[in-house]
């Protein structure tokens, strides 16, 4: 086993493609160093080293030892500089590096090395006490927040945690001098401030700061091993569903210092522009300062050239102006990266007293517009194929671009109360929460919040996720809050230095105005313009970009599987239409019964089930038709010469009997008996399971008269439409079987109905009858379905309900704990269980083509939308998914992105 792989003067033991080993961080440092980019020298600690560490119960084997003196030996001589020595002191950086990138999540320590021994040879050699001193105090806040706390499990109250402590006591020097910033505080104060930190850790944490560098240096890539395990990790994890045990590698790379003076400076940059996908060289840097002051948000960078200002940073120098060579050498760098790797890239640098490093570089984060314009742009630049571009926009992004906005026209009547900096675009409108906590709790509640804060902590991240927008005072575009709000597609604006915020009374306000503004109140925030409103504005769609159609008609070149929705409407349908759909999976008849122009066919609704007759039940169903046909014929209509399946009713019917006193009195009086009559009717329907009672085919069973008006008003609607020259498709499908016998006594209804209509309209009607397969039972015998069914569609919603045994009404009671426990790694009535109701699904896809070849399969549960579960249709053989409209892209994507890795 190999444990440690070094990098450093144009060579690497590693490379690009060693990731699961390495680390994305680690595989790219080796990759930039064969690429002959000027990498500082070092080495990555292998991922199986952490899981290692994990399995000894936090150790390190004497291999490693080893292994890492070794490395540390080539690093020296590549460097010229001896760890721990006291002439010429080689200072290092230790930093994690997970497979997947977790940008913040985990910790970083710095100046590794600088210690009693090593402090003056330092000082010698720079000539610059203050930078030494600078140096050690950030070492000392790293370490002691890193692996003396966070590392040891200890979890401060707020406010007491080592870190805020140390920036306090710095904050009050700070102070007491009238000092504006940190450059203005001297050596000696420097070196006083480093004793009195010393000091207070010992007194807080009960432990001396290592004083050797080789004490730092273990303590500290424990530490990274350890911040694997920290609680924003996890949490980050859980959100991204990164595995936990991956476990993070550790890169131990010589230091070089951005903070020596003004020729020395730190930034992060991206090749092109992350929230809008421009191709411009973007980027932030700060002069004379340390890695993390640019991503910490505690300034607000400079810009990195004068093409990409925003009016926030117009005002400050660009790196282009102020070391114009180096800037050239940065911007060739960038684009070798970009050629190498294909895609865009986020870097990492330092200059050091003029001379380029880079730390770092990775396929950069991006929101769903960027991707989706960087994918077409590198199509037509010809960096990438078409297919390679298909996969460039993951379905989750495609969902964010399809994400609301704020409606111009509304926003043009609104008042901008204050510019922060575009971070993520969108719109996003709620009402202000200002801590992580309260952020979560208003998302519980179902409330809308956007969360307001100082500055941008990693440590927010559950409220960020949780918030509908961010917004922030201080930070840049590279800042933690703006990497993390962009990776997730959620509207963010930091740096809005003219708010200012009192945290303790819940309230902001803004630089030239009086008005305060309390938690609970509305803000709005247009994310791509980084304008902040103090109100409530109208979103609309961002659908219609002709990007976005033009990716999506390349996508559906590779697709093989059609993709349907869900809609028992003439507008859905429409939208549905213009989203992509193929035709109708799933139409709900019972849905013409709910919400707008419900009232009246409701009531005809509500007569019939509550007829005691066949006589009165015919008579209440005669009355029904017309506004069954009304509903399927203005459908139909739209989706023109596409299919639609037709599903006949399946809700449980006492969902349906009437419930307030003056809708039973309206009913007593037609059906001409009493209130009282009414309500024994609706007793009598009561369920105590009405999920598996009598619903679906069931209800047809007993009364073949509401199939009977429902096959009627199906096959007139589809010759009057014929007549006035539509092409109709219907498609009849049958709910909740569980035997062939059921769908034989349904279609024998239906061919009679057909027969009759076709003769008194004088006019052929072509369909096809199938059936849902959402039982068990319906999917063991589906061979014999299949001799009457001449389709499929799997209503995995019920299908799931009834493979678990679990209500998927009252599922949410106990969802939480089998996800939190492990015991499900995902919700099934979210995406589906391949291992069960996936199995059945596949089973029965393949018994019933064993019946019928040709048998058309498809699935119209939720499912349908959710693109993991798509990805599963198109692996089985399912002829199409049907999904909500507004799913309906994604669908397409999936299913394009499942043929693509098939090709694979
Ligand atoms: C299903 O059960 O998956 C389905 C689509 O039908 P419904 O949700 O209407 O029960
Ligand atoms: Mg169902």
């Amino acid at each position: 086993m190999k444990r440690v792989y070094r990098f450093g003067g144009k060579e690497a033991e590693g490379n690009g493609q060693m990731r699961n080993l390495l680390g994305g961080k680690g595989a790219n440092l080796a990759e930039m160093c064969t690429l002959g980019i000027p990498v500082p020298a070092g080495f990555t600690i292998t991922t199986e080293c952490c899981t290692e560490y994990y399995a000894l119960g936090g150790g390190y084997t004497p291999e490693l030892k080893h292994d890492v003196a070794e490395a540390l030996k080539a690093t020296e001589a590549i460097m010229g500089k001896k760890f721990g020595d006291p002439k010429n002191p080689l200072l290092v950086s230790c930093r994690s590096g997970a497979r997947s990138s977790m940008p913040g999540m985990m910790d970083t320590i710095l100046n590794i090395g600088l210690c009693s021994a090593t402090i003056p040879g330092m000082i010698e050699k720079t000539q610059n006490p203050r930078f030494v001193y600078d140096a050690y105090r950030r070492l000392i806040m790293m370490y002691s927040d890193v692996v003396m706390e966070k590392a040891e499990g200890i979890e401060p109250e707020d406010g007491k945690a080592i870190r805020q402590q140390l920036d306090k006591m710095m904050e009050d020097l700070k102070e007491a001098k009238g000092y504006k910033s940190d450059t203005e505080i001297t050596a000696e104060e420097l070196k006083d401030l480093a004793e009195r930190f010393k000091v207070r850790i010992k007194e807080v944490l009960g432990v001396e700061f290592p004083d050797t560098a080789e004490a730092q240096l273990w303590g500290s890539i424990g530490g990274v091993f350890k911040s694997w395990n920290g609680k924003r990790a996890i949490k980050y994890r859980q959100i991204e569903g990164i595995p936990d045990d991956w476990g993070t590698a550790v890169n131990v790379q010589s230091m070089v210092f951005g903070n020596m003076g003004d020729t020395s400076a730190t930034g992060v940059a991206f090749s092109r522009n992350p929230a809008n996908g421009d191709n411009k060289f973007y980027g932030e840097w700060l002069i004379n300062a340390q890695g993390e002051d640019v991503v910490a948000g505690i300034r607000t960078p400079n810009p990195l050239n004068n093409a990409t200002k925003s009016p926030q940073n117009a005002h400050l120098k660009s790196l282009e102006d102020a070391m114009p060579d180096v800037y050239k050498e940065l911007d060739d760098i960038r684009m070798l990266l970009e050629k190498h790797f294909n895609d865009m890239q986020d870097i990492e640098f330092t200059i050091q007293e003029g001379k380029l490093w880079m730390l770092q570089c990775r396929i950069g984060k991006r929101t769903g517009l960027a991707a989706l314009n960087m994918a077409m742009d590198m199509l037509d630049e010809g960096m990438i194929d078409e297919k390679t571009a298909v996969t460039r926009v993951s379905p989750a992004q495609l969902d964010e671009i399809l994400h609301p906005i704020l409606d111009p026209a509304s926003e043009k009547k609104a008042t901008v109360v204050a510019h922060g900096l575009p971070a993520s675009p969108g719109g996003a409108v709620g009402t202000i929460v200002f801590s992580n906590a309260d952020a979560v709790k208003a998302a519980a509640e179902k409330r809308k919040v956007i969360l307001v804060r100082e500055e941008t902590s990693p440590e927010d991240v559950e409220g960020m996720r949780a918030a509908v927008g961010i917004l922030t005072q201080k930070g840049g575009m590279t800042s933690h809050a703006a990497l993390v709000a962009r990776g997730w597609g959620k509207c963010c604006i930091v740096g809005c230095e003219d708010m200012k915020i009192n945290l303790d009374k819940k309230e902001v306000w803004f630089t030239g105005s009086d008005k305060v503004y309390h938690e609970g109140e509305y803000f709005s925030l247009n994310g791509a313009k980084g304008a902040v409103y103090a109100e409530k504005i109208e979103t609309m769609d961002a659908s219609d970009n002709p990007r976005f159609v033009k990716f999506m008609a390349i996508a559906d070149k590779f697709r093989k599987m059609g993709v349907r929705t869900n809609a028992d409407n003439p507008e859905d349908t429409q939208r549905a239409l213009s989203f992509g759909a193929e035709g109708i999976g799933l139409f709900r008849i019972e849905h013409m019964f709910y919400g707008r122009n419900s009232e009246t066919p409701l009531g005809k609704l509500r007569k019939m089930i509550l007829s005691k007759t066949d006589a009165e039940r015919i008579a209440a169903l005669n009355e029904l038709e017309p506004y069954i046909k009304a509903s399927v014929k203005g459908t139909m209509k739209v989706m023109d010469g596409k299919p639609v399946t037709f599903r006949l009713l399946d809700p449980p019917l006492h969902e349906f009997v009437p419930q307030t006193e003056d809708k039973k009195a309206e009913l007593a009086e037609e059906l001409h008996i009493s209130k009282r009559d009414i309500e024994k009717r609706g007793e009598s329907l009561h369920e105590v399971n009405p999920m598996m009672g009598h619903r679906g085919v069931r209800l047809h069973i007993t009364y073949p008269m509401i199939s009977e008006t429902q096959f009627r008003a199906i096959f007139t609607a589809a010759i009057e439409l014929k007549k006035e020259g539509y092409h109709p498709m219907p498609e009849i499908m049958i709910p909740v079987t569980i035997s062939e016998r059921e769908l034989r006594f349904q279609k024998a209804i239906c061919e009679r109905v057909r027969a009759e209509v076709e003769a008194r309209l004088n006019e052929h009607v072509d369909y096809k009858f199938g059936t849902m397969i959402e039982i068990p039972r319906a999917a063991l015998t589906a061979d014999r379905m299949a001799r009457t069914a001449e389709f499929f569609s799997f209503g995995t919603n019920d299908l799931t309900q009834m493979t678990f045994g679990f209500s998927r009404d009252d599922v949410s009671t106990f969802m939480g704990d089998y996800l939190g426990n492990k015991i499900l790694d995902s919700d099934p009535f979210k995406t589906l269980d391949t291992k069960a109701v996936g199995k059945l699904v596949e089973m029965a896809v393949k018994a019933g083509r064993s019946t019928r070849e040709n048998l058309k399969c498809g699935i119209c549960g939720e499912h349908g939308g959710d693109p993991a579960s798509v990805k599963f249709c198109h692996k089985i053989g399912l002829n199409y998914v049907s999904c909500s409209p507004f799913r309906v892209p994604i669908a397409r994507l999936a299913a394009a992105q499942a043929a693509i890795e098939d090709e694979q």
